[in-house]
């Protein structure tokens, strides 16, 4: 990924410095000078968006493979699925 952006006074190419991890928070403006013309320029983040595919066998027959949700509350017994993401109730928890 590059931290380029186009200076949009000089249109010079301009690294964006993330010093300190200044400026890699999504929907806030930064700021920064440019380079080479000295002039101050602000910009936001765009995570770009990719695709991570992988085979959910639960959704072609097999059973779900459920785990314990990392939940705050504990006693909700709810289990995910680690492929599909389904949500449940651990069924012995089940109200009837
Ligand atoms: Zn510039
Ligand atoms: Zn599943």
């Amino acid at each position: 990924m590059s931290n380029d952006v186009i200076c949009p006074y000089c249109g010079a190419d301009v690294e964006i410095n993330h010093d300190d991890g200044y400026g890699l928070e999504e929907d806030l403006i930064f700021s920064q000078e440019c380079d080479w013309c000295a002039k101050e320029f602000v910009y936001t983040i765009c995570i770009e968006i990719h695709y991570d595919a992988k085979r959910s066998d639960c959704l072609n027959g097999s059973p779900h493979k459920y785990k314990p949700t990392a939940d705050r509350f504990p006693e909700t017994h709810r289990i995910r699925c680690s492929d599909c993401g389904k949500e449940t109730i651990q069924p012995e928890f089940l109200r009837p």
